[in-house]
């Protein structure tokens, strides 16, 4: 009915996407808010615990959670700012920014509230009201683990931003290659998309091959260059894994969801760097020297992440996984299920007998 209408007839799907687009800003803001918070429960624990001697913040496996928190973080605020910025200027197409920024402070803010839990060990499972309860402070810590856990699943899940994501990256190949693809296209037809396809990619692809990240032209960003120049490096190498992708899967690689998880996974942790080291050289400049520190440390984390991403690209493992899931869709493994001990109910004989030997 005409008094339900929002807007303009035939301007749902607009009106639809612009507030995707605005929950795709305002989430990951709330998430980097949220790692504030949580890094500054983990800071006071930390250093108020004491376990084998010394405050749990000094021992090296808290510490690297607290690390990763911090940096991961800034990563956040920095993405937060950067799309935010986008935003401002009215006249930029942010659609695949805002659903990098919606994927990454998700994922990461849920991993914060994950290490956030592990370091307040016990007292991280229990509820604020409980700990109040007992005395303690009520650091609401279980709390934020539920709410950060809604943020991977509303606004478009993290698998249907994955996949906005590599549609958006695969795109301009498969329009280019799509009749080659295609076995229903005539040999003749086929031939003419291929030399055309051909011409550009003779140019296209030796020019992934060639770049100046080992050149002193990323100068500005100080300590951070290093890390500068393996973003461009990698930049053109995972143009050319798309580019390899295609070659292998043809018109099947849209249903590779985990090789093209892979490839936005690396597209995304790029894109992190290259905002933090952004956003870290503007705080120095402006005074905040050790905010370096933190991209630093994200950045180092994030290659890793790539480079494991990169080995992994094509690993047999995905087809093993996904063949054993069709036989447990087929009921095959249904020996599987159910309880793992069949529990004893006593009789009510039992019951009295045992009750009688405790009175
Ligand atoms: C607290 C809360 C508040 C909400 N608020 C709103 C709101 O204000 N407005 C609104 O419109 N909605 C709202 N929602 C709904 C929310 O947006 C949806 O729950 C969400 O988009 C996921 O859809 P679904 O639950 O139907 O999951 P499904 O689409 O059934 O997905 C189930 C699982 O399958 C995966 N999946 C689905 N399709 C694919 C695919 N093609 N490839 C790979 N994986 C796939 C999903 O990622 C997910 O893991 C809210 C939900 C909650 C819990």
């Amino acid at each position: 009915p005409k008094e339900n209408l929002l807007w303009k007839e035939g301007q749902g799907l607009k009106l639809a996407l612009i507030t995707l687009n605005t929950g795709r800003l305002t989430i990951p803001a709330g998430c980097a808010a949220g790692g504030r918070r949580m890094l500054e429960i983990a800071h006071e624990w930390a250093n108020e615990r004491v376990q084998w001697g010394a405050p749990i913040g000094k021992h090296e496996a808290v510490a690297a959670k607290i690390a990763w928190m911090a940096s991961h973080t800034f990563a956040m605020e920095a993405i937060v700012w950067l799309t935010s910025g986008l935003s401002d200027r009215g006249d930029v197409d942010l659609r695949l920014e805002a659903a990098m920024a919606k994927l990454f402070n998700t994922e990461t803010a849920w991993q914060c509230a994950d290490h956030l839990v592990q370091i307040r060990g016990g007292r991280g499972y229990e509820t604020a009201e409980s700990l109040r309860g007992r005395g303690e402070k009520g650091y609401p810590v279980e709390r934020i683990l539920r709410d950060m856990r809604i943020n991977r699943i509303f606004e478009g899940t993290s698998e249907i931003q994955h996949l906005f994501i590599a549609r958006e990256a695969v795109d301009p190949h498969m329009k280019r290659g799509y009749k080659i693809l295609q076995p229903e296209t005539p040999a003749k037809e086929k031939l003419a998309a291929a030399a055309k396809a051909g011409a550009h990619y003779a140019a296209w692809y030796p020019s992934r091959y060639v770049g100046w990240s080992r050149f002193p032209k990323f100068g500005d960003f100080g300590t951070l260059s290093g890390h500068m120049g393996f973003i461009e490096r990698t930049a053109r190498h995972l143009s050319r894994s798309i580019f390899h992708s295609m070659m292998r899967y043809q018109a099947k690689l849209e249903r590779k969801q985990m090789v093209l998880f892979r490839i936005v996974d690396i597209g995304t942790d790029l894109f992190a760097m290259a905002a933090s080291i952004s956003y870290a050289t503007m705080l120095a400049r402006k005074g905040q020297k050790n905010a370096v520190d933190l991209a630093d440390v994200f950045c180092r984390e994030a290659r890793m992440r790539i480079e494991a991403n990169f080995s992994n690209l094509f690993t047999d493992h995905d087809d093993a996984a996904y063949r054993l899931v069709l036989k447990l869709l087929k009921g095959e493994y249904d020996w599987f299920k159910g309880m793992l001990v069949q529990p004893v109910v006593p009789t009510a004989e039992q019951v009295e007998e045992a009750m009688a030997k405790l009175a």
